[in-house]
């Protein structure tokens, strides 16, 4: 209760503060979606941007030096997700770290004999757990100006962190009531199995290949599909649409971006 107090009174002294005249030049030139938004919404999501960009503790990795561009354009990513959910702002983020562009980071894999092995892999962005977020700056900014590929790092990396804030990696976030997590459990059990026949014959699909990996890279790749291909996946996939849409209180689109 007390901790709650505080974090409003804080947020309060940092919504004081205006807007940057450079912070909204940025979210112009860097972010075109903000553009969509309506002026309700554009108004709530500069809030989130400031206490996101205060709240939690940014650093510049591989020698990038961290600048306003950077951090107001990979927050109105992030802070686009939870434009309509609740106020927390994803507690489980402490730290972002930002990489000039992808970077090399160890990963578990399994071999075909079932045996682990820890290697190299290149990444465009990463999210722990217990950790950070890491993000690749040169794909968050390609990922914010293409707005209708249907790949954005940022979207992807803090959807998983929606995921695990029930403690868990397995494509399923908190949701509201049990009816929902039935909706949700029907829906994506469809989708996915789909999804993982299509990638096994090599066949097109609206969603991206890497979603059949395993159920939390599917709710990953299926919100950058949400966001950045929205009339298509309504048309395409209007049961997966729905559901995320009710997920995240949004209804992209009817913003007509895509
Ligand atoms: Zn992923």
């Amino acid at each position: 209760m007390i901790f709650a107090w505080l974090t409003e009174h804080r947020r309060k002294s940092i919504l004081a503060e205006p807007f940057p005249q450079l912070w909204s030049e940025i979210l112009g030139r860097n972010t075109p979606f903000y553009t969509y938004l309506d002026p309700e919404e554009q108004s709530r999501l500069r809030d989130l941007i400031q206490i996101f960009i205060a709240e939690k503790n940014w650093e510049g990795c591989g020698g990038l030096t961290l600048t306003d561009e950077i951090k107001v354009a990979i927050s109105a990513q992030a802070c686009l997700l939870v434009m309509n959910l609740d106020r927390e702002i994803y507690p489980n983020v402490e730290s972002i770290l930002v990489y000039p562009a992808g970077f090399i980071a160890k990963q578990k894999s399994m071999n075909p004999d079932g045996t682990m092995e820890e290697a190299p892999h290149g990444l465009l962005g990463e999210a722990w757990l217990s950790g950070p977020i890491i993000i690749s700056w040169a794909d968050a900014n390609d990922g914010a100006l293409n707005q209708t590929d249907g790949h954005n790092v940022v979207y992807h990396e803090f959807a998983h962190k929606l995921d695990m804030r029930d403690g868990s990696a397995d494509g399923v976030p908190r949701l509201a009531d049990d009816a929902q997590y039935d909706t949700w459990a029907q829906v994506m059990s469809v989708e996915y199995t789909d999804l993982v026949k299509k990638a096994e014959h090599s066949k097109k699909s609206r969603l991206d290949h890497y979603g059949a990996v395993n159920s939390a890279e599917f709710f990953a790749v299926a919100t950058e599909c949400f966001f950045e291909k929205s009339v298509c996946m309504r048309e395409t996939h209007p049961d997966l649409y729905k559901v995320l849409s009710g997920f995240y209180h949004q209804d992209p689109a009817e913003r007509a971006v895509n």
